[in-house]
């Protein structure tokens, strides 16, 4: 049967001043709640950072209104169609940054930032030996999909992403560095840092994972398995040129999953991929003392 799609979720963000940002979150909040919408906005006096999902009508009501703000009136909308609210609630909240790098000495992606490669580009990018792919996501997130050859940073946060260059000064050092994340915003941030600390040939996947997978140019090309994202649906396919793979692994068993799941231990709620097998075995915890625990209550 097919599919149908009454739903959609936007991926957006832009880098602009936002005079008084914390009023401005409270009336945004005030908006999106008339419309309908669901999903997570930060605010900062930097700019605005969004996933929202909606019906149709209550998505594009949104787009036509954030155009006719001078401010946002060229954010590009990333559009998945989907079966149902990819969240449970809306969030609109303010924030110092909206991608948190707190550094010292903050910066400005409209002042300083890596090149941007279209997706054809980038993909012509990454057939090249001599370059340096950098996943700018989180460990996790590059556990269950990520491009060929990328570096898998090992962090758990973008706030760590300073300290693992510092540490991976060498690797990065005289490369032609490619850096992607989901939907561009971390990118900005991470190449105009990069830029700043000295490294010469920055370059960033503009749009990210998302606008890649959908470009007819691109399909997703060169990506293994599936993307994060940070809503109801976890991950999403990418790659429709070759097709998903399944690069994550089940913490359990080894097997491959890319089934994440969270622990039943509801204080630990720890998240894992996992196979069906091992979560019919292990009641779905992360180790044997979230086990004991879950099964007091069985
Ligand atoms: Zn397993
Ligand atoms: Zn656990």
């Amino acid at each position: 049967m097919k599919k149908i799609f009454n739903y959609r979720v936007l991926l957006y963000y832009k880098y602009v001043h936002i005079e008084d940002h914390e009023s401005y979150v409270k009336l945004h909040m005030k908006f999106c709640t008339s419309l309908g919408l669901k999903g997570r906005i930060l605010i900062a006096e930097e700019g605005i950072n969004g996933t929202v999902s909606g019906t149709t009508d209550q998505t594009n009501a949104y787009i036509y209104a954030m155009r006719m703000d001078t401010r946002f009136k060229d954010m590009v909308f990333k559009i998945d169609e989907t079966e149902e609210h990819a969240f449970k609630k809306l969030y609109v909240r303010p924030k110092k940054e909206i991608v948190t790098m707190d550094l010292d000495n903050d910066l400005d992606p409209n002042q300083i930032t890596g090149k941007r490669l279209k997706p054809a580009e980038f993909l012509e990018a990454m057939k090249d030996e001599n370059v340096l792919i950098v996943d700018v996501r989180n460990d996790y997130e590059y556990d269950i999909g990520h491009f060929k050859n990328a570096v898998r940073p090992d962090v758990k946060n973008f706030k760590q992403f300073p300290e693992w260059t510092k540490k991976n000064k060498e690797l990065l050092k005289n490369k032609k560095i490619l850096a992607y994340c989901t939907g561009g915003v971390r990118c900005e941030k991470f190449s105009g840092y990069l830029v700043r600390e000295g490294f010469t040939n920055v370059n960033q996947l503009k749009g990210g994972i998302i606008a890649y997978s959908k470009h007819p140019d691109t399909k997703g090309s060169m990506f293994e398995g599936k993307c994060y994202v940070f809503d109801e649906r976890i991950a999403v396919d990418v790659n429709f040129a070759e097709g998903t793979k399944i690069v994550g692994k089940c913490f359990h068993c080894g097997n491959p999953s890319d089934r994440y799941v969270n622990c039943a231990h509801l204080s630990c709620h720890a998240q894992f991929l996992c196979c069906e097998n091992c979560e019919e075995k292990t009641a779905r915890t992360c180790s044997e003392k979230c086990r004991e625990v879950v099964d007091q209550y069985i």
